[in-house]
């Protein structure tokens, strides 16, 4: 029988053999050693499977990496630096200069400049689309050279739920992956692969560390996705590699092939890996992130309803609220709950919020979201100050939005917080 999630946060990515560590080591190790020229160069074919040098691949990352892709139901994965390096290889993996992929304008701002200014510059365009119009209206922006499409399970800031299914019909039917940013659900609330999704990428930096100690991400393949199917439009996964004596990722390497390609390729030019003592750290978050994530949303929806019912809060963000726009679409995607993150609004806009976030002693104001202790952030105060209101409201982001990452200290100390804060201004 399938182990349940709680049991692969645990058990899997790693089994000691007798007489070894029973936690996961730390191979603080750039290189490995073999006894024979001919081993190592074989290695360098890709002819045998090995370590030779932690910049394509290293014993702890790859565990935590195999922890990761059994959570998420996936057949291969890998880690990177940080959740950036894992949305741009995601993409840079099967999109090239004059390629073009869709993803929703609702996404994480790192992202949406990573694929709207930096990947322009390399030759790959992105339309960005809203993701809640009907399939129909969704069809026309798919062009010959569309390679995927992206979207954010519970997209940040604004806490909206994308509908994975809607849009991995749409993707199949145009014959592109779709490929889903897993950060804010987790596996834990949901598995994208379930809906249809193809690749599943993370930003290990939030819940899954879980304690703001170390940046980093991850990206799963399901397998699912039959590149050979489209052999026209991935030359890079279906035409040899020079740079490997010609081998031809999908045929060698068949459902491993995304991954091995990323790790072989990307992760050989770029070089964005995590470090083995950061994905130590993030594999002892993994062992408890379904208490936290519990622990997280069941916060979170308690002080969701306390906001609602504050007469100087103006509006409160969080699908599972059952008024909430995105609750049909929470209850379908994530029955357990979503995250603990959540926005609102006070009566009052821009200032208010502003004197209301320096009154708070327990909540912290810093640039960070889904670790253990609450935190804030006023976008635009912060992370978009240099937008006028104007800019801010086409941004999708209104300058009185609060985003409160609930943490998992005791519920009733949070809301008084919030509640001595609130009754200050
Ligand atoms: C934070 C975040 C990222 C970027 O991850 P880093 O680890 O900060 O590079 C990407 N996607 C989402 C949804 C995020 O919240």
């Amino acid at each position: 029988m399938e182990r349940r999630i709680e049991t692969k946060c645990i058990q899997d990515g790693y089994q000691p053999k007798k007489g070894e560590p029973r936690q996961l080591p730390i191979i603080q190790s750039t290189t490995f050693k073999y006894d024979t020229s001919d081993e190592m160069g074989r290695l360098f074919d890709l002819e045998d499977d090995g370590y030779f040098y932690t910049r394509l691949q290293n014993p702890t990352n790859d565990a935590v990496a195999a922890k990761i892709c059994s959570m998420e139901g996936g057949v291969a994965a890998m880690l990177t630096s940080s959740g950036q390096a894992a949305n741009f290889y995601a993409i840079f993996n099967i999109c090239e200069a004059g390629d073009h992929f869709i993803a929703s304008s609702s996404i994480y701002g790192g992202t949406y400049n990573l694929f709207g200014v930096t990947m322009k510059k390399m030759g790959i365009e992105c339309t960005f689309i809203d993701q809640n119009l009907p399939a129909e209206e969704l069809e026309k922006y798919f062009k010959p050279n569309t390679k995927a499409v992206f979207g954010e399970t519970i997209t940040n800031p604004t806490v909206s739920v994308f509908d994975i299914e809607k849009f991995a019909t749409l993707a199949h039917k145009h014959g592109v992956p779709l490929i889903v940013d897993n950060t804010f659900a987790t596996p834990v609330n949901c598995q994208p692969f379930c809906w249809g999704a193809d690749i599943v990428t993370h930003s290990t930096t939030k819940y899954m560390d879980g304690h703001a100690i170390g940046v980093g991400g991850c990206i799963v393949d399901s397998g699912n996705f039959d590149w050979m199917a489209h052999k026209e439009k991935y030359p890079g996964l279906t035409t040899p590699d020079e740079s490997y004596h010609g081998i031809v990722y999908a045929e060698r390497f068949g459902k491993g092939a995304y991954i091995t390609k990323a790790t072989a390729q990307l992760m050989r030019d770029f070089g964005a890996i995590q470090s083995p003592q950061n994905a130590f750290y993030l594999n002892i978050g993994l062992e408890t992130l379904p208490l936290r994530m519990r622990q997280h949303c069941n916060n979170a929806l308690a002080v969701a309803k306390y906001l609602k019912e504050n007469d100087k809060v103006a509006w409160v963000s969080y699908p599972d609220l059952e008024e909430d726009e995105y609750h049909p679409l929470a209850k379908k995607y994530l029955p357990n709950g979503s995250c603990g993150v959540l926005a609102f609004g006070l009566k009052g806009g821009r200032e208010t919020s502003i004197a209301f976030m320096d009154k708070l002693k327990l909540a912290s104001i810093v640039t960070h979201v889904a670790d253990s202790k609450t935190c804030l952030l006023h976008p635009a105060s912060h992370t978009h100050r240099q937008m006028t209101d104007e800019q801010l409201k086409e941004a999708g982001v209104a300058p009185d939005l609060i985003r409160l990452s609930v943490g998992i200290e005791h519920v009733d100390d949070i809301i008084a917080d919030l509640a001595q804060a609130l009754k200050q201004i």
